[in-house]
C-alpha cells in the first residue's frame, strides 16, 4: 500500500541521516492530491466513493503530528520564506509539472487553501471553447495545451512539414530543447511556446482579477523558458488585467527546484512542531 511504502522511505531516510527519532518533532508529505485546509489528505481516485483520511494514518504510523500539503501549495509555501518569494504579500506560484498544472496562491502573506482541498487548480481553468478532452472530464482546460508533451506534440505536427528544421534531427523531444531552441532563434518552437504562453496567460488573467496577486512565479518545467517568454507573458497579462493591476504585474522565474514542495511543506510541519511543544521535552 501507498501509506505503508511512504513510511518505509521516512524511517530509512531517517536512518540514512543517522538521525534520531525522538529528535523528529514532526513530519510533513507533500503530494500531488487532494489536501483539505485542515491538512486531510484525501487520496484523488478515492475522494467520491471512499473518502481516507490519510494524515490520522500517518500520525498513528509515526506517533508524532503530521503536516501534509498539496505539492503546488507546499512550492509556494517555500517560494515564500527561501525563493523569489520573498517580501512579496501577493503572488501566484504556477507549477507546471510532466502530468500536472496546479498553483499556490499568497494573499495578504497567507497561502490560500479550501475545506474541499481544491484550491488554486488552475490547470482545469478552460480556455479554449471547443478544445481538447481533458484528464478532469471537461473540454479545453489549460492542461490540454500547456502541459509540456502538449506543447511538444503540438510543435512534432508542424515539424514534419518542415524537413529543414533542425529540431527534426532529435529523436525524444523535451520540453528543455524546445526553450533551448526557441531561444536559439527557432522559429517553430518560438511559436509552440507562445500558444502555450498565451493559454497561461489567460488562466492566469481570471486568477489576478479575483486575487489582485499580481506577481506570477513560474515554476516546475517553465524553469527552462528565457527571459523573452517571461517578457512576453508579462505583456500578455498587461493587456488583459484588470488597469489598477497593469503597473503591478511582474513575471519571475521562481528559484527552488526539485526540492520546493519538500522545503514547504517541512517548513510547516516545523511550524507545527513547534505549535505544539513537541521540542519542549
Ligand atoms: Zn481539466
Amino acid at each position: 500500500m501507498v501509506m505503508d511504502g511512504l513510511v518505509d522511505a521516512a524511517r530509512r531516510i531517517v536512518g540514512e541521516l543517522q538521525l534520531p527519532w525522538e529528535k523528529v518533532g514532526s513530519v510533513g508529505v507533500a503530494v500531488h492530491d487532494v489536501v483539505t485546509a485542515g491538512g486531510e489528505w484525501i487520496p484523488w481516485q478515492q475522494a467520491q466513493t471512499m473518502p481516507y483520511n490519510a494524515a490520522r494514518y500517518l500520525e498513528a504510523a509515526f506517533m508524532r503530528p503530521v503536516t501534509i500539503e498539496d505539492i503546488s501549495r507546499a512550492s509556494a509555501e517555500a517560494e515564500h520564506r527561501y525563493g523569489s518569494g520573498r517580501g512579496l504579500a501577493d503572488f501566484i506560484y504556477l507549477f507546471v509539472g510532466d502530468s500536472g498544472i496546479g498553483s499556490g496562491i499568497f494573499i495578504n502573506n497567507n497561502l490560500m487553501k479550501s475545506s474541499s482541498g481544491v484550491c488554486g487548480e488552475i490547470g482545469h481553468l478552460v480556455v479554449e471553447a471547443d478544445g481538447q478532452l481533458c484528464q478532469c472530464g471537461n473540454y479545453g482546460c489549460l492542461e490540454t495545451i500547456a502541459l509540456p508533451h502538449a506543447v511538444i506534440s503540438q510543435l512534432q505536427s508542424v515539424l514534419l512539414e518542415d524537413i529543414y528544421s533542425h529540431l527534426n534531427t532529435q529523436k525524444q523531444l523535451t520540453f528543455a530543447d524546445v526553450c533551448r531552441a526557441a531561444q536559439e532563434g527557432d522559429k517553430h518552437a518560438y511559436i509552440a511556446l507562445r500558444r502555450q504562453a498565451v493559454s497561461i496567460a489567460t488562466a492566469l488573467t481570471y486568477v489576478i482579477n479575483i486575487t489582485g496577486a499580481s506577481s506570477v512565479l513560474l515554476g516546475g518545467e517553465l524553469r527552462h523558458v528565457g527571459e523573452s517568454y517571461l517578457a512576453d507573458l508579462g505583456s500578455d497579462l498587461r493587456q488583459n488585467v484588470m488597469p489598477a493591476l497593469v503597473p503591478r504585474v511582474e513575471v519571475r522565474h521562481a528559484e527552488l527546484h526539485g526540492y520546493a514542495g519538500a522545503m514547504g511543506v517541512a517548513a510547516q510541519a516545523l511550524d507545527l512542531a513547534w505549535d505544539s511543544g513537541q521540542f519542549l521535552a
